[in-house]
């Protein structure tokens, strides 16, 4: 066995991501229904778990895609701010050059039907005021991967790019889908979106095929996810290459996004090409919803490369 001839079950190598993006405490109750406006509605029991795109995705990066992680955010001076470091931490994630804001920590008040839909109002809170200081330049420009979303000012969103070395790659989760300056869109390296944020940074209401064509026009290779149905890969002029979904029973689909994007990043920043890196994330995203919750159902390393065994 030489160095240039690993064996197969050898782990691929650790690369060194660092998210820049938002923490927040999600507040959940169950609720028979919805209120109405002016409406009180009676409902069951308040959960409270850490949450927020930017930290689900740097506990995936670090859990499931085993990379050396740092996360760049902001939090308040309170009780959440204290749970979302801990999460953060127990999954090995650095958050040295995460700063205490004089703002609450951001929070999401979430309402959950009897039929199991969704209705949320976000406190943006202590992400509004996310900025890329001197220190996090400095991580930055040591990682192999970049990975930002949109839950934080555009501003720190650009300076992170801004700030990564040569050869390092920008990765942005376009999410929640906001119209992008420019500037930044000649800085995306791998743009990542699903297909309600492709059709609204595209402006049409194409197939997703045409959707990651029409984006990659514009400067990077594309990932479109498609939930259960997979995802459509477009790097360059080429044609799209569809990556299939693993099958599994999905419990709550919650947090398989932010999976996703956590562990393609960890394994681009591990040598991985881009087909390759999507699978990988493709089977944590599956893991992802057949547990409850957000970052309590980011898998393991050992589940996910199970899973890409046993295919
Ligand atoms: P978002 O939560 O951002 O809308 P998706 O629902 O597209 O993201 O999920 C992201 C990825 O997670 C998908 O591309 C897929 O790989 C995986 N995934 C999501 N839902 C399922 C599912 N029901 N079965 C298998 N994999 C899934």
């Amino acid at each position: 066995m030489t160095a240039e001839h690993p064996a197969r079950d050898t782990p691929p190598p650790t690369g060194r991501v660092v998210v820049v993006g938002s923490a927040n405490v999600d507040l959940v109750v169950p609720v028979p229904r919805h209120p109405a406006g002016g409406e009180t509605v009676l409902g069951g029991s308040l959960a409270r778990h850490p949450g927020g795109k930017g930290a689900n995705q740097a506990v995936a990066a670090a859990r499931a895609g085993g990379a050396d992680t740092s996360f760049i955010g902001a939090l308040g001076s309170d009780e959440s701010g204290d749970l979302l470091r801990e999460s953060l931490e127990s999954a090995g994630v650095d958050t040295a050059l995460v700063t205490r804001v004089p703002e609450p920590t951001g929070t999401a008040l979430i309402t959950v039907s009897a039929d199991g839909e969704n209705a949320i109002v976000v406190a943006p809170g202590a992400n509004s005021r996310v900025e890329v200081g001197p220190g996090q330049s400095e991580r930055i420009a040591q990682a192999d991967v970049v990975l930002a979303q949109l839950e934080i000012p555009l501003e720190a969103v650009t300076a992170a790019a801004a700030a990564r070395r040569e050869g390092a790659r920008f990765v942005l989760n376009a999410a929640p889908s906001r119209e992008l300056p420019d500037h930044l869109w000649s800085e995306i390296d791998v743009l990542v979106v699903n297909e309600h944020e492709a059709s609204d940074l595209a402006c049409d209401d194409a197939e997703p095929d045409e959707l990651a064509r029409a984006l990659a026009s514009r400067g990077p290779s594309v990932v479109i996810t498609l939930g259960g149905q997979g995802s459509v890969v477009v790097e360059g002029g080429r044609d799209p290459v569809h990556v299939s979904a693993f099958p599994v029973d999905p419990v709550d689909t919650t947090g398989a996004g932010d999976t996703f994007c956590g562990v393609l990043a960890a394994a681009l920043a591990g040598g991985s090409a881009l087909v390759d890196a999507v699978r990988v994330a493709a089977a944590a995203g599956a893991l992802a919803t057949t547990a409850a919750g957000a970052q309590a159902s980011v898998p393991s390393a050992s589940a996910v490369a199970e899973l890409l065994r046993g295919t």
